[in-house]
């Protein structure tokens, strides 16, 4: 176990200011809300937040000397062991700052790649991620190179990465083209897990939102209401997923995800994107939505963006309005008429839990029908467009052809007509 990493945020004191002026005066949003929950996420405690002006970063200090004196008493008094900037950093900045504060400093996105280390949970997701470790390794490496090995553990250092931090360039770069190699393998053996799912029948919802708007809350609720000793079938599939039962014995898997970040840089879509792969093989999207956020509308439009870039903008898809405690009579009214089928829900007490179920149960429900078909013996790619979409319940072979009855998607419906039997 590393030792419980306590840090002290680092942001810029007149972002904060334009922050305050942009909001009404009783409003108690913290500016720094965004980068706090980052690092929570990432496991770490916060001793103590400080706000520097970021107006004329120097290249030596970012913040100057002065300041970064300042940072370095303030770790003293804290005892923290982490310093972390909302900001990017170069090689020679972060290395210099270390020095004066004594103590280990991380940007932004370092700490965004230390979440996705920890949440990638397939293969192909953590390979991602080390791609893009190595890529941001890579970009660093200026001049005789950096002693790699100096960022010690903990944040920032966390993943398969860790312990190639000695790698050179080129090394690095033999490391590059081997992890893309080793990418193409897992897609393959991806495909015959997502057979072996589609097999099972249980459809797979998946929890998508911002970070910090309720999505771990809202799966550790429902699953402890299921299986309150534990989900001992589902132990062995992913630390992140939980099967559940959503009413009528319609058994659902909830998948987690480490969700959107706010202001991602651009090197890290491509992790970003794997940590959220589990996205495309859903049946249904859960949108969570932190309502007592400063721009609802804003980040409901962010998300539905990012999910067009994930190619998933098509799928069915539900929006529960979380933390609904946190809302006043008129702010409700207010969220209700710019999400009309938006649903109010807390995670935290399990305001309307049941509420939830029933509409992943009618949505689930509208997704499949039974259908009987009758299909002649030389278009046997139609019986197994059917075997690979749908689930065949009955299949009796006959004179002029095979007599299928089969539960399947709507859109393959369509498809099927000219085969289908009427009664
Ligand atoms: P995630 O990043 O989407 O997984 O968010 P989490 O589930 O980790 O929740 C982030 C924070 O919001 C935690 O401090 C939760 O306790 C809090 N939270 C989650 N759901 C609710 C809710 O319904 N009401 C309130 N007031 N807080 C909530
Ligand atoms: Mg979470």
């Amino acid at each position: 176990m590393r030792e419980k990493e306590l840090a002290i945020l680092v942001s810029d004191r007149k972002y904060c200011l334009r922050f305050y002026e942009s909001l009404d005066s009783e409003s108690d949003h913290d500016p720094q809300e965004e980068l706090k929950q980052l690092t929570k996420t990432a496991g770490a405690e916060i001793a103590d937040c400080i706000r520097f002006d970021f107006l004329s970063p120097t290249p030596n200090f970012f913040i100057g000397k002065g300041q970064a004196e300042k940072l370095r008493d303030l770790c003293r008094e804290k005892n923290a062991n982490l310093v972390i900037f909302d900001h990017e950093l170069s090689p020679a900045q972060q290395r210099n700052l270390e020095e004066v504060t004594e103590t280990k400093v991380i940007d932004r996105t370092q700490l965004i790649l230390d979440i996705f280390a920890q949440h990638a949970t397939s293969k192909e997701g953590e390979i991602q991620v080390e791609l893009a470790q190595m890529n941001y390794l890579l970009t660093r490496l200026t001049g005789k190179g950096i002693e790699l090995s100096r960022l010690g553990g903990g944040i920032g250092t966390r993943g398969p990465g860790e312990t190639k931090l000695e790698y050179d360039r080129r090394k690095i770069r033999k490391h590059i083209t081997l992890l893309n190699k080793k990418l193409k393998k897992i897609s393959l053996h991806r495909e015959l897990q997502r057979e072996k799912r589609k097999e099972n029948m249980i459809p797979l919802v998946v929890l998508v939102g911002y970070t910090n708007s309720g999505k771990t809350t809202l799966i550790n609720r429902l699953s402890a209401e299921n299986f309150p000793h534990g989900d001992k079938l589902f132990l062995t599939l992913d630390s992140v997923m939980r099967r559940i039962d959503i009413g009528n014995n319609q058994k659902v898997i909830l998948a987690d995800t480490v969700g959107f970040i706010k202001g991602l840089p651009h090197q890290l879509m491509a992790s970003f994107k794997s940590t959220l792969e589990e996205v495309n093989y859903a049946d249904v999207l859960v949108h969570v939505i932190d309502s007592a956020s400063v721009d609802v509308e804003g980040d409901f439009k962010v998300a539905v963006n990012v999910l067009e870039e994930l190619h998933a903008s098509d799928k069915p898809i539900v929006t529960f309005l979380n933390k609904a405690d946190k809302l006043t009579v008129e702010q409700k009214r207010e969220l209700q008429r710019i999400f009309p089928d938006g649903i109010f829900i807390s995670a935290l007490n399990g305001n309307n839990m049941e509420l939830l179920k029933s509409k992943l149960f009618q949505l689930l429900k509208s997704r499949r029908e039974i259908v009987k078909f009758s299909i002649p013996f030389e278009r046997m790619d139609v019986l197994s467009m059917i075997h690979s979409q749908g689930k065949i319940i009955l299949k009796k072979f006959e004179n002029d052809g095979v007599k299928v009855t089969a539960e399947i998607p709507p859109a393959l419906s369509g498809k099927l007509n000219q085969y289908k039997i009427l009664e």
